[in-house]
C-alpha cells in the first residue's frame, strides 16, 4: 500500500524544508508545509529563469537544469511532460508556431505549467525519475496547485516585477490599464497578471472577478466565473465588505450594465460601504465576458505600505 509519506510532496517536504520534523508536521499541519514547499520551489524556479534571462517576456523552455534538454512538441493530443533520455519532451495541444514569443498567452502558460511538473523528478539520472507516487486526489490537487504557482512565477518572476516597481512606482496601484500593460510586457493572460499581483505577491489590494453576460436589453443577467481572486492582505479592511460588492447584485449590477453599454472603454465607479471606499473598474474583455477590478487601496494605506515593505524585503 502507498502511504502518504511516499507522495512527491511529502518526500520534497522532508528533503527541502530544513527545520522539518514530524513535530512540525503535526503542529502546523500539512497545508502549512505544502505552502512552504511551494515557496521554496518557486524560489528555485526564479533563480533558474533569472540565470537564463533578465528581461521579459520569459521563455520557460530556456530554463537550464543540469544537463537536461527540453524539446517542445506542439499540436499534440494532450498537454504533457515526458521524461526522455536527454531530459523532457514538453507536449502542448496548441498549434505550431515558429517562435515562442509568438505563441499565444495560453500556450506559454501551458509550457510553464508542464515545466513546473519537472521539479517533481529526480534529474540525477536520465531519463529523469518521478519522485514518489501520488497517493490521493488531495495530494494530486496540492501538486497541481504548486505547479500552477511555479508556472506563474516562471512567466512573471518577482525579481522582474521588483525591478519594474523601481522604474515605474505607479505599478503599485492596481488598475485594468496596468493589467493590460503587464499582459503585453510578460505575454501572459489577465488571469496570470491578477494572480501574481493580487494573490502570489499581494502587491495590489484588489479583487479580480469576471462575469458572463446573458440576455439583452432590460433582461441582462451576470454570472460570475470561476472564483474571484482576492487578496488576503486586504483582510483588515474586511473581505466581508468586498464580498458584499462581489456577491450582492445591487452593488455591482448598475456598474456592469454600464460596461455592457460601452464595450470599448473602461468604466469606473467608486462605491462607499460603511465608510470604506472601493474603486471599481470594468471592461468587456471577450465575447460576453466582463472583467472587473475592485481596489481598496485608497482607504487602506497603512496596510498597503506594510505589504509593499514585506515584498521588498523578500527581494533583497
Ligand atoms: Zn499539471
Amino acid at each position: 500500500m502507498i502511504s502518504h509519506l511516499d507522495d512527491p510532496l511529502s518526500i520534497l517536504i522532508r528533503r527541502k524544508i530544513e527545520d522539518y520534523s514530524e513535530y512540525a508536521y503535526k503542529k502546523n499541519g500539512r497545508s502549512h508545509l505544502v505552502r512552504k514547499l511551494g515557496s521554496i520551489l518557486c524560489k528555485e524556479a526564479e533563480i533558474l529563469i533569472r540565470r537564463a534571462k533578465l528581461d521579459p517576456p520569459f521563455d520557460p523552455l530556456k530554463i537550464k537544469r543540469g544537463r537536461l534538454k527540453f524539446e517542445l512538441i506542439s499540436d499534440a493530443k494532450r498537454n504533457a511532460h515526458i521524461p526522455t533520455r536527454g531530459g523532457f519532451r514538453i507536449e502542448i495541444k496548441h498549434k505550431r508556431t515558429r517562435n515562442l514569443d509568438d505563441l499565444d498567452f495560453r500556450a506559454r502558460a501551458t509550457i510553464a505549467h508542464e515545466m513546473a511538473h519537472t521539479f517533481f523528478y529526480d534529474i540525477n539520472s536520465l531519463p529523469p525519475k518521478p519522485i514518489g507516487v501520488v497517493s490521493s486526489k488531495k495530494s494530486q490537487w496540492e501538486l497541481e496547485s504548486i505547479c500552477y504557482r511555479i508556472g506563474r512565477t516562471i512567466l512573471m518572476p518577482s525579481f522582474s516585477i521588483s525591478r519594474l516597481l523601481t522604474q515605474s512606482p505607479k505599478i503599485r496601484k492596481g488598475s485594468l490599464h496596468k493589467i493590460g500593460l503587464l499582459m503585453n510586457r510578460y505575454k501572459v493572460s489577465s488571469d496570470i497578471v491578477a494572480w501574481r499581483m493580487i494573490k502570489d505577491l499581494e502587491l495590489w489590494s484588489s479583487c479580480f472577478v469576471k462575469n458572463r453576460v446573458k440576455g439583452e436589453g432590460s433582461d441582462i443577467k451576470f454570472t460570475r466565473i470561476p472564483i474571484p481572486l482576492k487578496n488576503s492582505s486586504a483582510k483588515e479592511l474586511s473581505l466581508i465588505k468586498l464580498n458584499r460588492i462581489i456577491y450582492r447584485e445591487h452593488h455591482l449590477y448598475p456598474h456592469l450594465l454600464r460596461a455592457v453599454a460601452s464595450p470599448k472603454s473602461i468604466v469606473r465607479d467608486t462605491l462607499n460601504i460603511n465608510g470604506a471606499s472601493f474603486d471599481l473598474e470594468s471592461r468587456v474583455v471577450a465575447v460576453n465576458t466582463i472583467a472587473t477590478l475592485i481596489s481598496v487601496e485608497g482607504s487602506h494605506r497603512g496596510q498597503r505600505q506594510m505589504t509593499l515593505e514585506k515584498f521588498e524585503a523578500t527581494q533583497s
